[in-house]
């Protein structure tokens, strides 16, 4: 190619870059971070280093964060997150901070980055937020330091960050597997037929302490109604809806998390009252999602539950 060729070439690449969604960048772009549901959760056992084998099936949701980086240029490599919400950390213990740095070195740039975090998804409750801000990080420093880095490249990078991050990065229906890291893409339920309502109590919960639980009462819960991911994965191939699978669709960590945060029960009854084909817990809580054919009954339900949760809306899966 011709120098003027090279020239016209890399030119034409960053107008690319700059020009997205109809909105003119400079060295930024912005990634949507979406929030997570499990529509499954069998912890299989303890591994001898501490970390739990799993079996998951993961779905999206539409319920997002927008991420956006900025190069900010200069040589002395720093990390700026920006983030109106309360309560989100704004230094090295927020995970998209740590999935920016982690780029920077893939980079090999002693520059500087601004993350500005626009939070939607409820924290600490069982949504993903925080891995999913990492995951949009990472997608992000990717293209605007021009890192070029395959889907498989970025989701191992991710799997240092956190057990959810990958398949944040991967995105829509997929079974974890390992500490939940190992991940298939699959079919997901179809997102126009139905609506889905989250409830957030007022409560964070501690993965870990629940996993500690978990383990305490692990013979319990093997007697409790059993989750069975291949036996939906199958279902949703063939076309079964929500209400035909209900029955394996289930969290073993619910159990533990419902007897600490009763509200979990609350919850669940009132979606299933107003028409919920399901209502379940997600990761480790303590948000319950109810999955709705009918908007009437979401939208019904939706109107008991905010009077007395804040934190209660209405998505569809992804
Ligand atoms: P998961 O489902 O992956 O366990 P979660 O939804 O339960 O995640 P997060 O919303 O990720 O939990 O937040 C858990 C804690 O992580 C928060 O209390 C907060 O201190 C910290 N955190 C770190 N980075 C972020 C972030 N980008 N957004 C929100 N919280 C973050």
């Amino acid at each position: 190619m011709t120098s003027a060729g090279a020239k016209f070439e890399s030119l034409h690449k960053e107008m690319l870059l700059r020009y997205r969604n109809g909105v003119l960048f400079m060295n930024e772009i912005t990634v949507d971070a979406f929030a997570k549901v499990n529509l499954a959760l069998e912890v299989m056992g303890l591994r001898e280093d501490g970390y739990h084998e799993v079996l998951m099936l993961m779905q999206q949701l539409v319920l997002k964060d927008r991420v956006t980086v900025r190069r900010l240029g200069g040589s002395e490599r720093c990390v700026k997150i920006v983030c109106e919400k309360e309560g989100v950390p704004l230094d090295e213990t927020n995970l998209a901070w740590r999935a920016a740095m982690l780029m920077l070195d893939m980079a090999e740039s002693l520059e500087s980055v601004e993350v500005e975090i626009e939070k939607n998804i409820p924290m600490a409750a069982g949504l993903a937020g925080g891995s999913s801000d990492a995951a949009a990080t990472i997608k992000a420093m990717n293209e605007v330091f021009e890192l070029n880095l395959d889907e498989e490249s970025l989701c191992n990078l991710a799997g240092g960050l956190g057990a959810d991050v990958p398949f944040c990065v991967l995105g829509g229906t997929a079974v974890a597997s390992g500490i939940g890291t190992d991940l298939v893409s699959t079919v997901g339920f179809a997102p126009q037929e139905y609506y889905v309502l989250l409830c957030k109590p007022p409560v964070g919960v501690s993965t870990r302490e629940v996993y500690k639980a978990f383990d305490a009462k692990v013979e319990e819960i093997r007697k409790q109604p059993r989750p069975d991911v291949p036996y939906l994965v199958g279902g949703i191939v063939l076309g079964s809806p929500v209400r035909l699978l209900k029955g394996r669709m289930v969290n073993d960590l619910e159990y533990i998390t419902s007897t600490e945060v009763p509200d979990i029960n609350d919850i669940k009854a009132v979606m299933l009252e107003e028409g919920a084909a399901h209502a379940m817990m997600t990761g480790s809580g303590p948000t319950v999602f109810g999955i709705f054919e009918e908007k009437e009954g979401a939208v019904a339900a939706f109107k008991r539950l905010s009077q007395k949760y804040e934190e209660t809306y209405i998505t569809t899966f992804r």
